[in-house]
């Protein structure tokens, strides 16, 4: 199999996800989650017509222009229910959110008036229906209030909870499986002797908490090949199983055969980026596979580039993060044939977001992902890169 190019990967990938069941959850949980049911608005809001702003209700009618003077016959306030009509030459004090009393077709603002007792002189002319709130202004009862597939922030579920409903329906989360390989590596807590900590698999973890998802750690196996089969079969019951590390060339590099062993049939092998060239993609009836490249900043981009989009199509989330435009700030060079991610920070100036690569960029030391906020896309075919070029930035969910 040759290199995919990295769009061409996304879409094999995305082209394969099978959207994930729902299940009923209290709202709180439903955030970051999409819908998988249309909800019907359960209410009419506002109920009722009321005050946009502090100020006096009055009829248009009377209200013609600067130096109408109205009496004050009513004070109303938020939670008051007025039946007192206003009648000509009348008007009630009202406050914002107070129901608009009968009568009274329109509000002006405190600001535009002049109090003196129990009257009130207008500054300025008012229009019928300004300042009001009308009532089913913002939903209406047994109209779509969200369409299914519609993610839920805070603004949503506040709109869900408006309507006093507590549950909603959502896809379910994936359960996502994480084994790591390596002979040299340490479970993290465990004394290290000669070996590494096993940082993949806790930072894949929490990457695939980020993404929505549930992980469970399987564990790690030692590079031989009946001993990562073992590993590896072990996260087939699950909607995603990933692994880290072996994914490459090398004599001990086992997590393709590995898969290929327990019956993973391979979408693609080896995608054409820098860092986490050595992707493995496949599937093994309902459970997806991604084998991460080892580098732990190269697991970390590529989960961000592929696995992320996936876990997220599966719970019927937008995939991909959006791309931004932005300015290089400082000059950089790279080779000819991949597309690289390169590791940036970002800011704001006179308007336009401007990157600095890190200066570590080697996809083997985490030095090279921390503090990073966002990928700079460096096509395949560029060689270099000068300070002021236009180039695309995509936000990495990573970020502290
Ligand atoms: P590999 O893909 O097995 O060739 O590993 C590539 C590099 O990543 C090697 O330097 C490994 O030691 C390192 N590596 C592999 N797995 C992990 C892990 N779970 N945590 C930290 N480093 C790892
Ligand atoms: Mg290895």
């Amino acid at each position: 199999m040759g290199l995919m190019p990295v769009e061409s990967a996304l879409q094999t990938i995305l082209n394969g996800v099978v959207l994930l069941g729902e299940e009923e959850v209290a709202i709180d949980q439903a955030l970051g989650r999409a819908l998988a049911k249309t909800v019907v608005a359960a209410r009419t809001l506002p109920p009722w017509d009321n005050s946009a702003m502090d100020g006096y209700a009055v009829r248009s009618a009377d209200a013609t222009g600067p130096g109408v003077r109205l009496k004050i016959v009513a004070r109303i306030f938020a939670g008051d229910r007025p039946n007192r009509p206003i009648g000509p030459g009348e008007c009630a004090r009202i406050m914002t959110g107070a129901p608009l009393p009968p009568g009274a077709d329109a509000v002006l603002m405190q600001e535009r008036t002049r109090a003196d007792g129990e009257w009130v002189e207008l500054l300025e002319a008012v229009a019928a229906k300004s300042t009001v709130r009308f009532a089913g202004e913002d939903t209406r009862q047994g109209e779509p209030l969200l369409p299914a597939g519609t993610p839920i922030g805070i603004p949503e579920a506040g709109l869900l909870w408006s309507q006093g409903l507590t549950r909603v329906t959502v896809h379910r989360r994936p359960r996502v499986a994480i084994a790591s390989t390596g002979d040299e590596l340490c479970p993290i807590g465990e004394e290290p002797g000669d070996r590494i900590f096993d940082t993949n698999s806790p930072s894949i973890a929490a990457a695939v908490r980020r993404a929505g998802a549930e992980p469970t750690l399987l564990g790690l196996a030692p590079d031989r090949l009946e001993e990562v089969k073992a590993l590896f079969a072990r996260g087939l019951g699950f909607d995603v199983l990933i692994t880290s590390a072996g994914a490459s060339v090398g004599e001990r590099d086992f997590a393709k055969d590995a898969l290929e062993a327990i019956g993973v049939q391979m979408e693609f092998w080896k995608v054409a980026i820098k860092p986490g060239k050595p992707l493995a993609v496949g599937h093994r009836g309902t459970t997806r596979v991604f084998g991460l490249p080892g580098n732990p900043t190269s697991s970390l981009v590529s989960f961000e580039l592929f696995v992320r989009p996936a876990l997220r199509a599966m719970q019927g989330l937008p995939a991909a993060q959006l791309p931004l435009g932005g300015r290089l700030a400082t000059g950089l060079k790279k080779s000819a044939g991949l597309r690289h991610f390169v590791r940036a920070t970002v800011e704001l100036k006179e308007g336009e977001l401007w990157a600095t690569p890190l200066s570590t960029q080697s996809s083997g030391a985490l030095t090279s992902a921390a503090t990073a906020t966002h990928l700079i896309s460096a096509p395949p075919e560029v060689t270099a890169l000068a300070a002021g070029d236009r180039i695309t930035l995509i936000p990495v969910s990573w970020v502290g």
